[in-house]
């Protein structure tokens, strides 16, 4: 009898254990997040400040070899990223340069090209990923010389159809690059995006602008540019990477810099900002936290994160992890509906339609 008891008695402290570590376990994966499962809370204490979607990676550098594309998806395995957006880079060296990074390279041309795309999309199509949701972005794009967007746009649908969702990083000024011949756009051109930002805008892609606001002696100098892109096309998903600062630019003031975003996004429903690069935590976030922090709480709904990486042959999983934990630094101050607008998805999946949900945040009494 006593035996009898002893075994049932097992039987059922195994059920309550079992079922009772199961309510405990953090274990996420892809599917977890599908809309409409019951997903356990995210624990800020114990779980990452790292987001779960890097929006802003590039696959290719701007010249010289790339690390495998499936050992960058082991980076974001290995980091609890779950979705990310595929970039290729805009421009290239020349294909016979050993040029890695424009800057080390002044004076060697640095051009918009589709080959990166490309190759992106064979990789994609090959590597068959089911346990990470890549968005493959269109990155070619000259928007100083639109007149071919279209056109290339359907070759690369002919040849990949249904593989693009995203267009950019793409080009409008990025001072970096002006002394490798990269022709900035002006007013004129803009007019000119017509045919395929209505394409954009009917298939639903969000493209990712990069507009530098200005730089350290004049802090607003190309504002305008960005203006005019979001007057002329009100409808379209615009992302405006870095909130148009960068490496030219450090000195300006972050409240003006907050009065301006905060202006164009009221004005603006469909702008978002792209809080990526490491170069924004480093010379703004880091030194502002507050404000910024009450800007992103402020404007939740209206951010995307990641990290800017680069994957030239010359990086490996560190580089990705220090890249990722500096650009997430400003998460932790963030507050929980942020955090899961921002971090854990919410404004990405929103965004692209797609059929993912954020977790609950765990709220400890
Ligand atoms: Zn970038």
């Amino acid at each position: 009898m006593t035996k009898k008891f002893f075994y049932l008695f097992l039987v059922l402290f195994l059920i309550i254990f079992l079922s009772f570590h199961n309510l405990n376990q953090t274990e996420r994966n892809l599917s977890s997040f599908k809309k409409g499962n019951k997903q356990i809370p995210y624990n800020r204490n114990t779980e990452n400040y790292t987001p779960i979607v890097d929006s802003h990676v590039h696959f290719m550098p701007f010249g010289g070899d790339a690390v495998p594309f499936n050992e960058v998806i082991n980076y974001f395995k290995k980091s609890k990223v779950y979705f990310v957006n595929v970039y290729g880079i805009g421009q290239r060296v020349p294909i016979d340069s050993d040029c890695t990074y424009y800057l080390d390279c002044p004076g060697v041309p640095v051009l918009p090209t589709i080959k990166n795309d490309m190759i992106n999309a064979e990789n994609f199509i090959k590597s068959k990923q089911n346990d990470i949701h890549l968005t493959l972005s269109m990155t070619f794009p000259d928007l100083a010389n639109p007149e071919k967007i279209l056109q290339k746009m359907k070759l690369l649908d002919e040849e990949y159809p249904n593989v693009f969702n995203w267009m950019g990083e793409v080009n409008l000024i990025k001072q970096a690059l002006l002394n490798n011949f990269h022709e900035p756009a002006v007013i004129e051109d803009i007019s000119k995006w017509k045919d395929f930002m209505e394409e954009l805008k009917k298939r639903n892609i969000p493209i990712n602008i990069h507009s530098d606001l200005g730089n350290n002696n004049s802090n607003t100098k190309f504002l305008y540019l960005m203006e005019e892109v979001l007057k002329k096309y009100p409808e379209n998903k615009i992302v405006w990477a870095h909130m148009g600062l960068s490496k030219e630019l450090s000195n300006m003031k972050p409240e003006n810099h907050i009065k301006i975003m905060k202006r164009l996004l009221d004005n603006h429903p469909k702008l978002m900002l792209d809080i990526t690069w490491r170069v924004l935590e480093d010379n703004y976030f880091k030194n502002h936290r507050r404000i910024y922090t009450r800007f992103f709480n402020d404007y939740s709904e209206r951010i995307l994160p990641g990290t800017d990486f680069v994957a030239s042959s010359n990086k490996n999983f560190e580089s990705y992890k220090t890249d990722l934990e500096v650009t997430s630094q400003i998460h932790k101050y963030l507050s929980d509906e942020a955090f899961r607008n921002i971090v854990l998805g919410n404004n990405y999946f929103k965004l692209l339609g797609l059929d993912y949900e954020a977790p609950e945040i765990f709220i400890s009494n």
